[in-house]
């Protein structure tokens, strides 16, 4: 990765310039993370001129609503239109930042941080790890290089976009590197059990009763992926409505149906519009579903990725279920 040439880009336009950090659309905690404890750490540089941004409806899901650096944030509609600099976080492809990629071509100087494979190299430095649990691995790098210290803001940053990349420190890529990381992250002085409350163990009644919905209506598929099995539901429109709640309370459905004993896949269809819906793909080792989901139009990581499904949920399910017996892991 070319740490150097983003070093310099930054030193060189970040100071007196317009810089804008973008994210991508319905932002996890590692895009929010990653890009509001690398915003926190250019104000520390003295940059004064930085706005934070993500494409699509401007919500903060309710798990992230206290993030340090949160004042950073703006709605793509009030998001600068000509920066000198701009830097995408967690975005493994263009597609990704809806109409904010615009900004890019417009730039003096544009910069990725990434962690997905699947990274198409579109910036003009392209700082991509796939071997990273979390693109705040490379922003703290990044930070480290310019000789940012770590605060307790910006680390409570990271740290969020670390534990939820990494599933609470349990998912495969959890190396001694990270754990090194959290220790450092930790020792600034944020409180973990605080975080961690607020990130993962907290939601709205009507959350839970919602979820009861959801996962009440989830079907078995033994045979699917040459056997190794399937398991599926979806939520609707209707279902949040029912239940008064905001559409980032689906991302969490993934997580109790990915726990499905008899089955190696799960997925998880949520409805965007009338025939829209985004798609949760978690694998436990057989299927490399980022090629399935590459195959439908998305991508994300071998054993988690995602795409947007048209159609029924049924016929969106069918679609997955045909993809994977070609992307089994030898
Ligand atoms: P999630 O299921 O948590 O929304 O996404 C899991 C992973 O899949 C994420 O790391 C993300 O990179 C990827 N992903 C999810 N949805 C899409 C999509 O619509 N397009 C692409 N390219 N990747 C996606
Ligand atoms: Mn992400
Ligand atoms: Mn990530």
């Amino acid at each position: 990765a070319d740490f150097p040439a983003a070093v310099a880009a930054i030193l060189q336009l970040a100071p007196a310039g317009r810089v804008l950090l973008i994210c991508h659309v319905s932002p996890d905690g590692d895009a929010l993370g990653s890009m509001l404890g690398f915003g926190l750490g250019l104000r520390r540089l003295g940059v004064s001129q930085v706005q934070a941004t993500f494409p699509g409806p401007f919500e903060i899901p309710e798990p992230f609503a206290e993030l340090p650096g949160l004042d950073l944030l703006v709605g793509e509609e009030q998001a600068e239109p000509r920066p000198d600099l701009v830097i995408v976080f967690d975005v493994a492809a263009e597609s990704r930042l809806g109409a904010l990629a615009d900004r890019l071509p417009r730039a003096r100087a544009t910069v990725s941080l990434d962690h997905h494979a699947s990274h198409t190299g579109f910036a003009g430095v392209n700082l991509v790890d796939p071997g990273a649990a979390a693109t705040a691995v490379v922003a703290e790098e990044l930070l480290n290089r310019l000789d940012v210290p770590l605060d307790v803001e910006i680390a409570e940053c990271l740290y969020v976009a670390l534990a939820t990349d990494t599933g609470s420190f349990r998912f495969d890529m959890t190396t001694p590197r990270v754990h090194e990381m959290a220790a450092r992250l930790i020792a600034t002085g944020l409180r973990p059990g605080d975080i961690s409350r607020r990130v993962f163990d907290s939601r709205p009644f009507g959350a839970m009763k919602l979820s009861a919905d959801v996962l009440g209506r989830a079907q078995l598929d033994p045979t699917a992926a040459g056997g190794h099995g399937m398991v599926w539901t979806y939520a609707t429109l209707e279902d949040l409505e029912r239940h008064g709640q905001r559409p980032y309370v689906l991302d969490a459905l993934i997580d109790p149906v990915r726990c499905v004993a008899e089955v190696d896949v799960s997925v998880v269809v949520k409805q965007l519009a009338e025939r829209e819906w985004a798609v949760s793909l978690r694998s436990k080792g057989a299927v490399d579903v980022s090629a399935v989901a590459v195959a439908l139009g998305g991508g994300g990581h071998r054993l988690a990725a995602g795409f947007t499904g048209y159609g029924a949920p049924g016929e969106v399910v069918t679609a997955v279920r045909d993809e994977l017996p070609r992307h089994l892991i030898g």
